[in-house]
């Protein structure tokens, strides 16, 4: 009757905190488990196996992965929504979830809940993507984390799927004999980021680790006078390109991804390790990892019959580089939508794009540029400062220069600043609906 009641009432809230506007993730799981403390244990016996998914970076990103696949492949889960990877969160998404087909429960989790979480539920499978630590941090505070999250795991019989190339997550391998370790050969990929920060120290002895190779900052190929090394990995990444999008080699068989950055490389590894060791195989696998795009504007990929797009917030000259430096990924003629606002929340002064390095367009075969938002005249001076000679129209309403591209054949690349994101995506959005 409790549990009942708890159920009830979060679905009540949520219908409630919905009709105010609000997301409502986190309130029905509060004030579910204020009905019922249990109710978290309880739903979560109903499921067969439930995977958590954990570290500092890539986590969304990896689960939805996951998440995307299963659903590709008609397998219903139970998922929580992004920022909603705490207790109540949790709970909620268990809460509206549940149902007799559900046997699979795909949970992000912030580090810092594992330890609560965990004395209410027990996953059959944790994956870890890194440990970083903030800035803010001092030095040994990771080390201390890492071993806090690895007391409050140990000896529960979960499956630990770990990144042989951290060695801070690698250092999770004393929490449980059961363990499967994902990684990438060395030269897979020369990173953006391929230099190490700062000396990396042991998580078994203390001493400088000596490294053979390293990917970035400190994941790569390790090992210490103590023995403590990085282990050989069942699921390996050979070779990837990054043309925008990856592609990416594991264990002999290869996927043309849809979402970009060399970083989610080690997403892609993580949700393979997971979705592999939940008994899918790599034809059901590339379903869903050749389907996935991420929703957010950031590097996000459009198709409908042979016209592509894709959009690139960029709010400063290091956005606005990188997103131009797609282009020159991308073979064939391209047409480039960019706009600049002013409003306030882009800051007034946009002074900022005579930092930008325009002057890489010119190596770049291009239609036509459309430049828009409120100071559209202001790209279109650049434009002619950085030499581009290709045909330029300036347009100032968003939603029509957006739509504009559709007009050409040729890969739209769209380049919003920030308040210009929402209009510019909802017109790709339309524009590519059904595709
Ligand atoms: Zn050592």
């Amino acid at each position: 009757m409790r549990q009942w009641t708890a159920i009830h009432m979060a679905k009540l809230a949520r219908k409630a905190s919905i009709a105010v506007g609000k997301k409502g993730t986190d309130l029905p799981g509060q004030i579910a488990r204020r009905v019922d403390e249990n109710i978290l244990r309880k739903l979560s016996e109903q499921v067969d196996d439930i995977v958590f998914i954990s570290g500092t970076n890539g986590k969304t990103t990896t689960s939805n992965l996951i998440g995307h696949t299963l659903k590709e492949n008609q397998i219903n889960i139970i998922h929580n929504n992004e920022g909603a990877n705490m207790a109540a969160g949790i709970t909620s998404a268990f809460i509206m979830q549940s149902s007799k087909e559900t046997h699979i429960a795909v949970i992000e989790i912030d580090e810092g809940s594992i330890l609560r979480v965990l004395k209410e539920v027990t996953p059959s499978m944790m994956v870890f993507t890194n440990f970083f630590r903030d800035q803010m941090d001092r030095f040994g505070e990771i080390d201390i984390m890492v071993n806090n999250i690895a007391k409050s795991i140990s000896n529960k019989g979960i499956k630990l799927l770990l990144n042989a190339d951290d060695p801070f997550v690698s250092r999770l391998k004393i929490a449980s004999d059961s363990r499967v370790y994902y990684g990438m050969k060395k030269y897979a990929h020369e990173f953006e980021q391929s230099t190490m920060n700062e000396s990396k120290y042991c998580p078994n002895c203390g001493r400088l680790l000596q490294y053979e190779y390293i990917h970035y900052n400190q994941i790569g190929h390790y090992h210490c006078q103590c023995g403590f090394k990085r282990e050989e990995p069942k699921y390996e990444v050979s070779t990837f390109e990054v043309s925008p999008f990856l592609k990416i080699t594991i264990n002999n068989s290869t996927f043309n991804m849809k979402i970009a950055g060399d970083f989610n490389s080690y997403n892609v590894i993580a949700a393979y390790t997971v979705l592999r060791e939940l008994g899918l195989n790599d034809e059901s696998i590339q379903k869903g990892f050749e389907s996935y795009t991420s929703d957010n504007g950031r590097m996000q990929y459009f198709s409908k019959s042979n016209k592509e797009a894709m959009i690139n917030l960029a709010k400063n000259p290091a956005g606005m580089n990188a997103s131009l430096s797609v282009g020159e990924h991308l073979k064939g003629k391209k047409v480039y939508v960019i706009s600049l606002n002013d409003n306030a929340a882009d800051g007034r002064d946009t002074s900022w794009i005579y930092d930008a390095d325009f002057e890489k367009l010119t190596n770049q075969d291009i239609e036509t540029i459309i430049v828009t938002g409120t100071r559209a005249e202001e790209l279109q001076l650049r434009l002619k400062l950085a030499e581009v000679n290709v045909p330029i129209i300036v347009e100032k309403g968003i939603y029509k220069a957006t739509a504009l591209t559709m007009n050409y054949s040729s890969f739209t690349v769209a380049i919003p600043n920030y308040t210009s994101l929402a209009p510019m995506l909802e017109q790709l959005n339309r524009s590519f609906e059904g595709g």
